[in-house]
């Protein structure tokens, strides 16, 4: 309990106004306007008449004609004769005409930064995707300066591939692995960059000539889930990501959750073991240093009796050591036993601090199933309080290497809308 003397000092606070209560108001409706709002429910379900525009937000029949009036003059909506229930009006003899987005209205990049290869994708305003590109680089610690440089040069290959030139596109989105501060742009610490508090988004900005966003790149892949997979009709979700290291992104009332500085839900750097495994980051006992795919390279090497100097990656000492696993080697499939149970602890953790609806399993390298095998999920539950309610969902989405492209590029879509429609704009 608080002693008195506690209790008083903290209500004399001189920081803090006499009486009580929560100062800061709850949550506040969607402060986007109204414009917007139609915009992107007419983006979201790909064509919309007014009817349904009217009937989804709840607003009037007038002010729906009035607003797509207007996104119609600026150029950011068309009408449509591809429209769903044409059938159905017709028999009233009044053809019924749909909303949709004008694609090329506004176009953006979203960009994956890596440790051994780059990739990106341009896409139009209404999500559609319209070229890929990829970029191999050597998988060193970089300067800014080098990012800065590989970042535009990986620009004009997608662009190239779209057959557009730099002044077609409104925004780019940048995903990288590390600390990143959005707001400020900066990028504390990364494995990809050498130093510390680097200021990313200003150096690509100047080498781009572009407005630039950037983002952890564990929210990227969640932000693709949310604008192009399961999580689209899902409030409360989260996405779990094995690479390089182990990251993590949060949807709570259908927005990504970023913690005050933009540094949470570091999910592999929460501690599993005291003084345990060196991890990357410094630290000691971190999930990722038993689960990541340097700690799996890592052990691989003892378990295999080779030199870890001689093998030309970690991803070639972890096919080497699935092959082995997959053809009965014991000690190969213990090393990823072991590694399956400590993803059960991290994923128990998830589901007991969070409560999701559903645990998304997501990126490039979901293919060693002993990781995501029936008895890691049975552990997961296992080590979860549930008193006979339905578990949380665990589901492994295999998107290819261009999900995170993707999910930059739906950060710049967001940033773009924001810019052209949202408060503020002309
Ligand atoms: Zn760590």
């Amino acid at each position: 309990m608080m002693p008195a003397d506690d209790a008083i000092a903290l209500a004399a606070s001189p920081t803090l106004p006499l009486g009580c209560g929560p100062l800061l108001p709850g949550p506040v409706q969607d402060p986007k306007p109204l414009r917007q709002k139609v915009f992107e429910h007419v983006r979201a379900t790909g064509t919309a008449a007014r009817a349904d525009v009217s009937r989804a937000l709840g607003i009037s029949a007038g002010s729906v004609t009035q607003l797509t009036s207007d996104l119609i003059e600026r150029g950011f909506l068309r009408e449509t004769d591809d429209n769903p229930r044409d059938r159905r009006d017709a028999g009233r003899g009044r053809p019924a005409v749909a909303l949709t987005v004008v694609p090329e209205s506004r176009r953006v990049i979203g960009i994956k930064l890596s440790d051994e290869r780059h990739t990106a994708v341009l896409a139009d305003f209404a999500g559609t995707i319209l070229a890929e590109a990829m970029l191999p680089t050597p998988a060193v610690r970089k300067t800014l300066d080098q990012i800065a440089e590989e970042t535009a040069a990986l620009v004009e290959r997608v662009l190239e591939q779209a057959g557009l030139h730099r002044d077609a596109i409104s925004a780019v989105g940048i995903g990288i692995s590390g600390l990143v501060e959005p707001i400020e742009g900066t990028i504390p610490w990364s494995p990809l960059i050498a130093g510390k508090d680097l200021p990313l988004r200003a150096a690509l900005n100047r080498r781009l000539g572009l407005p630039v966003l950037i983002d952890n790149d564990a929210n990227m892949l969640t932000l693709a889930e949310l604008w192009f997979g399961a999580g689209r009709a899902m409030s409360d979700f989260a996405v779990v990501t094995i690479e390089h290291g182990v990251g993590m992104g949060l949807v709570v009332g259908n927005r990504l959750y970023r913690g005050t500085r933009g540094m949470g839900m570091e999910l592999g750097h929460t501690k599993v073991h005291l003084d345990g495994a060196l991890c990357r980051c410094g630290q000691r006992g971190c999930l990722e240093a038993y689960l990541a795919d340097y700690a799996l390279a890592r052990e691989a090497a003892t378990a295999l009796g080779r030199n870890p100097r001689a093998m030309a990656s970690a991803q070639a000492m972890l096919e080497t050591l699935f092959a082995e696993a997959k053809g009965g080697n014991m000690a190969a499939r213990s090393i990823f036993r072991r590694a399956g149970r400590y993803l059960a602890v991290g994923l128990s953790n998830v589901i007991q601090l969070f409560d999701p609806e559903l645990i998304i399993l997501s990126g490039e390298r979901m293919r060693y199933d002993y990781l995501y095998a029936d008895e890691v999920m049975a552990e997961t539950l296992e080590l979860t309080l549930n008193h006979g309610r339905s578990p949380c969902r665990v589901e492994t989405h295999n998107w290819g290497d261009m999900v995170w492209a993707r999910g930059a590029a739906a950060l710049a879509l967001g940033y773009v809308t924001d810019t052209a429609l949202g408060q503020g704009a002309a």
